[in-house]
């Protein structure tokens, strides 16, 4: 039965909530932490794994170069400080799909420390979330609990996960919302994405997120005690479940109890969230410093080049959009949630006549189609010069906006290019002079009312008089002689 949560606003309004996020993020490295196994999601149950990640006695760990690589870009793109001189520690505890009986993480020598997200607040304002640590470990492997014609009764294991590389990015208790929650986690997918060392795909578990709530009384100089809400699967289920969990908790203070430090898992279809397991004691892990491992040495020199391959972020980019090209922040924020699309907007920017009508083709047209046709940037059959030969046609008015759509639902309805199909198709343009003339001369006519308008003072009309032209024109008038000759025309 769903607990009944009827709080009032004036009971909620008294209570601060405060969170903190552990976030899982498995490194997109060619094989494992410490084998040579294949990091890959899926595949047939037990088939990549070998003695080091089975666990077996004598098989000894080999750090794997490109998941420390990523760690360091990571914690660096989070403005975490690299801890020269890092140390891994086995995290003990027993658990089926863990065959060694302990974890390989990084306990009090984590790789990075003391970073930081910017993230909105309820007013729009910018506000710092302090990150405390990103740390190096292995995930497990999974429990199979279902799909099997004896499944009631047992529990199948898979190992191809375990030892697959893992940061864990943890938090500090500076979020006070749900859609602060929300926003953080959305600005660390970003980041992540950008550097490309996750795939952060959810659904996969690629990246997962445990989150840490408690309330305390507004005022309070104490924080509550905190339940922690485990690996819900999408950022909007995270969000209600923080919500839920809020509530939740300000209702059993309210009702005199107190809550208590457990682990609580989310059920979608309820929309609640359930006691899983209590946590009252501290877990006693007996963490101690790997014995197979050496400690992680990440020199000057290797981080040197580790950050040579740092992109450019999206706050950055978002503000040089702004600063260099006159996008608008909108836009600027638009081209640069996706990596690629920045990336492709940026190269077709730096070779086109116009930035600006780079942006506003790639806006309002290519996206709008590869939305409709339910088609990635990566799959457009616009390629970067097709971009670039469309901006330029278009802004030096060889192309109106009307033959540019034309052309487009063309490129996209045959899947070809934009050079090709124009090449092909070319539109009819007029620009020869008598022309338009008569045509402006029949349009004049037609609308004494609006020349009147003109004529009385109000030059703006002059815009209807150029579309009716583009329409009697069929989209086929020179738009920079049209509009040159309807002022001269109606100034007459
Ligand atoms: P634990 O020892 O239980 O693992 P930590 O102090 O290591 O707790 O913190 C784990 C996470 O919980 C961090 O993200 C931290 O910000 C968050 N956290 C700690 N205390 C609270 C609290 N009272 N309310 C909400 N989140 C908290
Ligand atoms: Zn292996
Ligand atoms: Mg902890």
């Amino acid at each position: 039965m769903p607990a009944a949560i009827a709080l009032s606003p004036d009971v909620l309004a008294k209570y601060q909530p405060v969170i903190g996020l552990e976030v899982h993020v498995q490194l997109l490295t060619r094989t494992k932490a410490f084998c040579g196994c294949k990091n890959e999601y899926g595949g047939e149950p037990n088939t990549h794994v070998c003695p080091t990640c089975l666990g077996l006695p004598g098989a000894l760990p080999v750090l794997n170069r490109q998941a420390v690589e990523f760690a360091v870009l990571a914690a660096r793109a989070i403005g975490c400080e690299i801890r020269e001189t890092s140390i891994f520690s086995r995290k003990n505890y027993f658990y089926p799909d863990s065959p060694k009986g302990y974890q390989i993480s990084q306990f009090d020598k984590p790789i990075a420390e003391n970073g930081y997200l910017i993230v909105p607040d309820a007013t729009g304002a910018d506000k710092r979330i302090g990150i405390t640590r990103l740390h190096m470990e292995e995930d497990a492997g999974k429990s199979i609990h279902d799909g099997f014609a004896d499944s009631a009764t047992r529990t199948y294991i898979d190992l191809n996960r375990c030892g697959t590389p893992l940061v864990e990015i943890v938090s500090e208790p500076d979020l006070r919302s749900a859609d602060e929650v929300f926003e953080y986690l959305t600005k660390l997918k970003e980041i992540l994405l950008y550097t490309a060392v996750s795939d952060c795909n959810m659904e996969e578990g690629s990246l997962r997120c445990d989150a840490n709530v408690s309330v305390m009384l507004k005022g309070a100089k104490e924080y509550g005690t905190k339940a922690e809400v485990k690996n819900v699967n999408s950022f909007r289920y995270i969000r209600s479940a923080v919500e839920y969990e809020i509530e939740r908790q300000i209702g059993v203070i309210e009702e005199g109890g107190r809550v208590v430090q457990e682990s609580r898992l989310w059920n979608n279809a309820e929309g609640r969230t359930y006691s899983m397991r209590s946590k009252e004691q501290a877990h006693d892990y007996r963490y101690f410093p790997e014995p197979d491992l050496p400690p992680l040495v990440v020199g000057p020199e290797w981080q040197r080049q580790i950050l040579a391959d740092m992109p450019e972020l999206p706050e950055a980019r978002r503000a040089r959009l702004t600063t260099e090209y006159g996008l608008s922040a909108q836009d600027a924020a638009t081209l640069t949630t996706d990596r690629a699309l920045g990336d492709f907007f940026q190269l077709a920017a730096s070779r086109a006549k116009s930035p600006k009508r780079v942006a506003a083709i790639l806006l309002s047209e290519i996206t709008m189609r590869l939305r409709v046709g339910n088609v990635e940037l990566s799959a457009s059959p616009i390629t970067l010069d097709g971009l670039v030969l469309a901006a330029d046609l278009a802004e030096a008015n060889e192309i109106s906006s009307k033959q540019l759509k034309q052309l487009l639902d063309t490129c996209f309805a045959e899947g070809q290019d934009f050079a090709h199909i124009y090449a092909r198709d070319k539109p009819q343009q007029i620009s020869d002079t008598s022309a338009i003339e008569a045509m402006i001369d029949e349009v004049i006519a037609a609308n004494p009312a609006q020349v009147a308008q003109f004529k009385g003072g109000k030059r703006t009309v002059s815009a209807f008089f150029v579309g009716q032209v583009m329409k009697l024109s069929r989209g086929q008038a020179n738009p920079a002689v049209l509009n040159e000759l309807v002022i001269k025309k109606l100034d007459a």
